[in-house]
C-alpha cells in the first residue's frame, strides 16, 4: 500500500499553510468548498487524520467522515435550492482521485443543470458560496 504522504495539498489546508472556504469544522473533520467546482456548493470534506482513501481508512474513521458528509450535504443542498445530490468518493489515480488525502465530494444537483467541466472558481464567488452553507449549519 502506498505511504500516506504529509505533503499533499490537503494536509496542507489542515496545517493552514494553505488557505481555504471553510463551511464546516470540528474536532475531527475539516469541510470546504471545491476550487474547481463543477456545481455551485461543491464542497469536500476531510478528516483531520492522515489516510490516503478507501484502502487505509480505518472503519471508524470513514464512518465518521460519511456522518459529517451527511450534515454538509443537507445544508449544501437547501444553500442551492438542489432536488439532488452526489456523493463521490475517489481512491487512486485509477480511481479518479488526485489529491492523495481522503475527501468525500458533496456536489448538489439540480433538474436540468448538469455539472459543468472543471475550472477554477472566482474567491469572492467561493467565499459568497461558502457563507450561504455556513450559516445554514448554524
Ligand atoms: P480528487 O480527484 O477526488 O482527488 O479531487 C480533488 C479535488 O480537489 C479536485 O476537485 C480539485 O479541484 C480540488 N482541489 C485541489 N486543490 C484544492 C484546494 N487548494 N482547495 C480546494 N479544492 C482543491
Amino acid at each position: 500500500m502506498t505511504a500516506y504522504d504529509p505533503d499533499n495539498i490537503f494536509a496542507k489546508i489542515l496545517r493552514g499553510e494553505i488557505p481555504n472556504h471553510t463551511v464546516y469544522e470540528d474536532d475531527r473533520t475539516l469541510a470546504f468548498l471545491d476550487i474547481m467546482p463543477i456545481v455551485d456548493g461543491h464542497a469536500l470534506v476531510i478528516p483531520r487524520k492522515p489516510a490516503r482513501n478507501i484502502f487505509d481508512v480505518e472503519p471508524e474513521e470513514l464512518a465518521n467522515l460519511v456522518k459529517v458528509a451527511q450534515k454538509i450535504s443537507l445544508a449544501a443542498c437547501k444553500a442551492f435550492d438542489a432536488d439532488g445530490h452526489t456523493l463521490r468518493l475517489h481512491s487512486e489515480a485509477s480511481g479518479g482521485q488526485e489529491v492523495p488525502h481522503i475527501h468525500f465530494h458533496i456536489l448538489p444537483m439540480r433538474t436540468g443543470i448538469p455539472p459543468r467541466p472543471r475550472a477554477m472558481a472566482d474567491h469572492g464567488v467561493l467565499a459568497q458560496h461558502a457563507k450561504k452553507i455556513r450559516d445554514l449549519l448554524g
